[in-house]
């Protein structure tokens, strides 16, 4: 059996230490955001934090950031919404003008053939552009998924715990 030695414990090993300032990485954002006013600027196919940069690079095609103040509107995700919203408006235009028309008017036939499909487009055409940018300022003004400057957290599969 050999003696047991004291000896002085190994000092700990330096921490290791951060070479770039995390603070100055995580930028949060915290200027008021009017949801009216962002909404408005969403319906005129605006950027809603500038109101002067164009919010769309196409039709329905939410531009990547906005060419004026270079905010990112690539996390927006209005989905379905302004297609549900426009049906939800042009249905009760439409449905409420034919029944109108029937109960109140004594029209021929081909002006109903003519008038409710094309009123159907046409509204429809005209609703979904500004329906969309006032969905995505929406999302922008309350700082939703992502645009408060941090990433949504992944939504958790339910189907994995009972596995
Ligand atoms: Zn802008």
């Amino acid at each position: 059996m050999t003696p047991m030695t004291m000896t002085a414990p190994a000092s700990p090993p330096a921490r290791p230490t951060l070479a770039v300032d995390v603070t100055d990485t995580i930028r949060v954002d915290d200027a008021p955001r009017p949801w009216l006013l962002a909404m408005k600027r969403g319906i005129a196919g605006r950027c809603p934090r500038c109101g002067t940069g164009h919010l769309f690079s196409r039709f329905l095609k939410v531009a990547e950031s906005c060419d004026a103040c270079g905010e990112a509107f690539h996390h927006h995700r209005a989905d379905d919404l302004p297609a549900y919203l426009a049906i939800f408006i042009v249905g009760h235009v439409v449905v409420g003008g034919m029944v109108s028309a029937e109960t109140y008017g004594d029209w021929p036939l081909w002006w109903h053939v003519a008038l409710w499909p094309t009123l159907t487009v046409v509204l429809s055409l005209l609703l979904l552009q500004p329906l969309k940018g006032a969905v995505v300022a929406l999302q922008w003004a309350h700082r939703m998924h992502g645009f408060g400057g941090a990433e949504d957290e992944p939504v958790p599969d339910p189907a994995a715990g009972r596995r």
